[in-house]
């Protein structure tokens, strides 16, 4: 049995700068890794194609890994990128295979189509018209008919954080070998409903997704072979932006369609629950201040969330306005993870460790799709540290894989440990901080660019969270974002 496995992997915030070449999609840059280089990135690690190789490697199948290309969000994918990447999948399912594994991520937009899965989906079906075709796809997938239409069973992660992209790989997974074994017969039915959820509404531990992914787990232990509902990424102007959903039974179309419906329903009913609400950072500055103040000795940092400018959603990573507020509410013995600014750390690393220096830090991004300029800050500090920006992954997200942060340094201002870094990462796992030499734990305040992934690895330390609405392409604010594209009407965007 000869099975192929790829992973191509990328959410597209349509209205970021931030380029998406090739390199993107392999650590450190350069070109991603094929065969032996890629089974070997994965292998044992807590991602969807980690689970597929072992699978795989269980059932004694060849196995041929064409790909394995996984970039951080950004704006829309080069079509050079994309063509490299679907090339080498095709090219290895042409030369013939009796399953296909993909792990995808489901809000790809290329620079020539709005649905860069589908369209991979589309052209394995026409080299291969029979072949069964598994897919793993990440909550924030924004589905298009032809993923549906092509594949032969997908499943989605049920957590966010996530953190179970190696069961989610699993589920879609042996789905595929049953179909092998004769086992089992996948029946598919997916739907959506008109309603963009925000991100920060999202988090698989509150209400209301926590009680749909319970659901979805609930039809998988009554029969169902997978069963998912995907809360969409809002920051894609595009018109099948949103939430949907995708059931798979043992061969009962009229059942997957009965329980994707119900799942739609029930999610459409929670539609304002889904709505967040800004609060004006100042309050948000104010409240910190009165946590610490509060907080009992040992509590833990209190975590200031920048979710306007996360690099995991398409963020530039560079947005000052956060950071700025707190250097001018002079708060101390505070970290902040972190700034993406190459030129900056190069000038650190030219001044060396213990030197004074004096830069216009972050702010290098123009941002006309919101109508913002980049606005650097001045910042005088002491070089703390300097390093090479590499760390695995501890867990439980993305487990075993590898970060690479490029070259990086700390600036100390004296109040606040700026981390400086020249490839964007999410914080999620402790051991960003570990390779900085910070430790999170011990500080007041921790400022972290991200929105609900930091949870996954990082929660248990915090003594007290406040959301703090900056600037930034990946904004939760929807009155900033010029809507064209996505299907109308659609919820909370317009009355329905
Ligand atoms: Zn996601």
């Amino acid at each position: 049995m000869r099975v192929v496995i790829a992973q191509m992997k990328h959410e597209t915030n349509t209205y970021s700068p931030v380029p998406t070449p090739l390199s993107r999609f392999a650590v450190g840059g350069g070109v991603p890794p094929e065969g032996p280089a890629a089974h070997a990135a994965y292998r044992g690690t807590g991602s969807a194609i980690g689970a597929f190789i072992e699978l795989a490697e269980a059932a004694g199948a060849d196995i041929e890994i064409p790909i394995a290309a996984n970039a951080w969000p950004s704006g829309p994918v080069e079509d050079a990128a994309f063509e490299h990447i679907a090339g080498r999948i095709c090219g290895a399912v042409a030369r013939g295979c009796d399953a296909v594994l993909l792990d995808l991520h489901g809000a790809m937009v290329t620079q020539t189509y709005e649905d860069g899965e589908g369209e991979l989906l589309r052209r394995l079906r026409a080299i291969d018209a029979e072949v069964p075709i598994g897919v793993a796809l990440d909550m924030h997938t924004n589905f298009y008919p032809a993923i549906a239409e092509h594949a032969t069973a997908i499943a989605g992660y049920q957590t966010y954080p996530h953190v179970d992209m190696d069961g989610t790989g699993a589920r879609a997974g042996r789905a595929i070998f049953a179909l092998l074994a004769g086992r089992a017969h996948p029946a598919m039915a997916w739907g959506n409903r008109p309603m963009l959820p925000h991100v920060m509404r999202q988090g698989s531990d509150d209400s209301p997704n926590r009680e749909l992914q319970a659901r979805c787990r609930e039809m998988e232990a009554q029969g169902a072979l997978c069963a998912s509902v995907f809360v969409g990424f809002p920051n894609a102007d595009i018109a099948n932006a949103g939430l949907s959903a995708v059931v798979v039974t043992d061969g009962d179309d009229a059942l997957a369609r009965r329980w994707c419906d119900e799942l739609l329903e029930m999610a459409w009913r929670a539609r304002d629950a889904f709505v967040y609400v800004l609060e004006a950072l100042e309050t948000s500055m104010a409240r910190a201040r009165a946590l610490v103040a509060a907080a009992a000795p040992g509590s833990g940092p209190v975590v200031l969330l920048d979710h306007c400018d996360n690099c995991a959603s398409g963020g530039t990573m560079d947005t000052m306005t956060v950071l700025g507020a707190m250097l001018d509410a002079g708060l101390e013995d505070a970290a902040a993870f972190a700034i993406f600014d190459p030129d900056a750390v190069q000038q650190m690393i030219a001044a060396g460790v213990g030197a004074s220096v004096t830069l216009a830090l972050g702010g290098k991004f123009d941002m006309p799709s919101i109508g913002l300029s980049g606005e650097p800050r001045t910042v005088t500090g002491r070089v703390k540290l300097i390093c090479d920006g590499r760390y695995r992954n501890r867990g439980p997200m993305a487990r075993g894989e590898v970060n690479d942060m490029g070259p990086t340094a700390v600036l100390d201002t004296g109040k606040v440990e700026i981390v400086v870094i020249s490839n964007h990462v999410e914080p999620h796992d402790l051991a960003a901080f570990v390779a900085v030499g910070i430790d999170p734990r011990a500080k007041r305040y921790l400022m972290l660019k991200s929105r609900v992934h930091w949870r996954a690895g990082l929660r248990d330390l915090a003594g007290g969270v406040v959301e703090c609405a900056g600037t930034g392409v990946c904004t939760s604010d929807y009155a900033r974002l010029d809507f064209k594209r996505v299907r109308r009407p659609i919820f909370p965007l317009d009355p329905l």
